[in-house]
């Protein structure tokens, strides 16, 4: 039988799958953990070059909560003219970064935001993520976001939520609106 108790123990999150709501769930979360005045470090992957309303969102509440994009922007689509080798430079640095943030006992939770996505585009290696997870302090919380989760990430997690698109305005043409999409 389960034994259930009230206890702080340190969650891997993943938000993944084809739905929209992954990284506002990521942001959402960080609304309520400020409520109980919680330090939370998002690290956005592959964002970088365009602007996200979270970018200023957040600074309403940057007694608790900091963002950093470590991105490049989108690879291989839409408006890329980067090298790939210049998305895995940022990516590894990125990730680094995020090691650093996870052991620096600065932070409660650490929103790692497109990670899945860096991984699936093979810019930071799998290995390095499952010895990052496997690193994360007891107490800390670590959330990962992200399309085409790792099955090995997904094993690691104690929490998995896929958002499974049903409707998306996109399929009728309506494009990404202010506030909502980004
Ligand atoms: P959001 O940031 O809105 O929570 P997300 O993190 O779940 O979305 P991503 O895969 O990171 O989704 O995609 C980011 C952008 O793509 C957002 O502008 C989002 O609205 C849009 N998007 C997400 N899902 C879909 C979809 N199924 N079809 C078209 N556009 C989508
Ligand atoms: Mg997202």
């Amino acid at each position: 039988m389960t034994e259930y108790t009230q206890q702080s123990k340190g969650l891997v999150i993943v938000y993944t799958g084809d739905g929209k709501g992954k990284t506002t769930s990521a942001l959402g979360m960080c609304i309520r953990a400020a409520g109980y005045k919680k330090k939370i470090k998002i690290i956005q992957f592959i964002k970088g070059t365009w602007h996200y309303g979270e970018l200023d969102g957040i600074k309403l509440l940057s007694e608790y909560v900091e963002l950093e994009q470590m991105g490049k922007g989108f690879v291989g689509i839409i408006d890329d003219k980067e090298d790939i080798s210049t998305h895995i430079r940022a990516a590894q640095v990125a990730l680094g970064r995020a090691r650093e943030e996870m052991l620096s006992g600065k932070y409660d939770i650490l929103i790692l935001d497109e990670l899945n996505v860096a991984l699936k585009l093979n810019l930071v290696k799998l290995e390095e993520v499952i010895d990052l997870i496997r690193s994360k302090p007891e107490k800390l919380h670590l959330v990962i976001t992200g399309r085409n989760a790792h099955e090995q990430v997904i094993e690691a997690a104690d929490l998995v939520t896929e958002m499974r698109e049903i409707k998306h305005p996109f399929q009728k043409g309506i494009l990404a609106q202010r506030g909502i999409d980004f």
